[in-house]
């Protein structure tokens, strides 16, 4: 397998994990787009099954396209192992029911994305799982929240769509103190803007769909473990078994053999492909997400029908502060919000955009609009939708990285005929 741990991240992009003999020599990981793999022998598939031999048997528990993403992602994280899955959403639920169980209790920053927090409040609920969620960037909210039936702590780098950024090294250092793990959801940062692990996070999860691809061509998600956590006995005695078996690798093997193989949550190959291609050029595009984002703020922020913007790059953002210091200056990620005089107004803005798309994704290289209160947030009472930071007069523009004066330019003209 190529890789260099000298190499610098934006070369690991796209050499890392790359095992050119496997592949004959392609210079793309192949799609090994088949449901399962043949054995000559009865002997050779049992020791593959029992965990003697390592080998791919089946698509849903693993695939050798998939794995190639699984290895670049975790070198690009900085973490031991991964494994991917078929969503972002996939990765969140593997992360964490590998972990809990009925009758255990989840610690959350209240800055989530619209599905992890039904996922949250309605679905794990059903399964005996209490999760309470905590001011994501009021330290003293989630010690106020965190109990001896903590099993986990789950933040995301950017509050999607709050756009706060709490301190995830104080954070981990609250969940190790409570002997728990730190659950990290990089997908607004990527680790191009910050790794997790180098400030003490236990397991990251991405969506892949976002800036990893770039493209908007594939859902995907990935779960990465730092391999770090030792899983005290007297707390969480159920990883015993996987400790015996994997030791550092315990968490990992758990979220595979437990819950990715059984809950089916496993990635397409081609998908993971196509991700792959994408990462190939995650520096540059972030780059340019970087300094697009800031200048459309500006703009923005300069705009008499603007009312309020809300990007953590703007030194008026209660967030720049953090941003700066843990994003070590490299940018404020892409996505921002800003409020015009009201829903019409957003609605009106959305229909006269002509570069800029109006869909329900972030991250892509193309500069995309949403108005959540009406789209994503429709069916929450509007005491959840105001709780999850959003607001009839709100609009969420995910930046792109087209030439900058073409997005400003639709936007001007968007917003003039308001
Ligand atoms: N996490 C974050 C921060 C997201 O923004 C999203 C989707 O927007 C997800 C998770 C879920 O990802 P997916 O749509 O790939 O399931």
């Amino acid at each position: 397998m190529t890789g260099n741990s000298k190499w610098r991240f934006d070369t690991q992009v796209i050499h890392a994990a790359q095992t050119p003999e496997e592949w004959k020599w392609a210079t793309q990981a192949p799609i090994f787009q088949t449901a399962s793999h043949r054995f000559e022998t009865a002997e050779e598939l049992s020791d593959v099954f029992a965990g003697r031999k390592p080998g791919f048997i089946y698509q849903r528990l693993r695939n050798p396209t998939n794995q190639t993403l699984e290895k670049r992602m975790t070198l690009l994280e900085g973490g031991l192992d991964a494994v991917v899955t078929g969503s972002g959403m996939a990765a969140v639920t593997d992360a964490i029911l590998a972990i809990c169980r009925a009758g255990d209790e989840i610690v959350s920053g209240n800055s989530l994305f619209m599905s992890t927090f039904l996922l949250f409040n309605n679905v794990f609920k059903k399964f005996g799982i209490q999760v309470k969620l905590a001011e994501s960037a009021d330290l003293d909210a989630w010690k106020a929240a965190v109990t001896d039936k903590t099993r986990l702590l789950f933040v995301e780098t950017i509050g999607n769509p709050k756009m706060d950024v709490p301190n995830i090294r104080a954070l981990a250092e609250l969940a190790h103190a409570n002997r728990a793990p730190l659950i990290v959801d990089n997908t607004l940062a990527t680790p191009y803007l910050f790794r997790p692990f180098e400030h003490g996070a236990d397991v990251v999860v991405h969506s892949t769909t976002k800036y990893l691809n770039g493209h908007g061509s594939a859902v995907g998600g990935v779960v990465i473990d730092a391999g770090r956590f030792d899983w005290p006995a007297d707390k969480y005695a159920d990883f015993s078994l996987y400790k015996e078996r994997k030791g550092k690798l315990a968490y990992i093997d758990r979220v595979w053999r437990e819950i990715h193989i059984n809950f089916g949550t496993s990635q397409a190959p081609l998908h993971s492909y196509l991700t792959l291609i994408g990462l190939d050029t995650l520096a540059l595009r972030m780059e340019r997400h970087q300094s697009n984002a800031i200048k459309v703020a500006e703009f923005l922020q300069g705009h008499g029908r603007v009312k309020w913007v809300n990007f953590p790059g703007l030194p008026a953002s209660p967030a720049h502060e953090a941003a700066k210091a843990q994003f070590e200056g490299k940018g404020y990620g892409a996505l921002l919000t800003f409020g015009l005089e009201d829903e019409k107004a957003c609605f009106e803005f959305i229909r006269r955009l002509k570069l800029v798309y109006h869909l329900a994704n972030l991250g892509d290289c193309k500069t995309l609009a949403i108005h959540p209160w009406s789209s994503q947030y429709v069916t929450f009472t509007e005491d959840a939708r105001r709780a999850n930071g959003i607001t009839p007069d709100l609009v969420r523009v995910s930046v792109g990285i087209e030439a900058v004066e073409d997005i400003l330019e639709d936007i001007d003209q968007a917003l003039g005929t308001v």
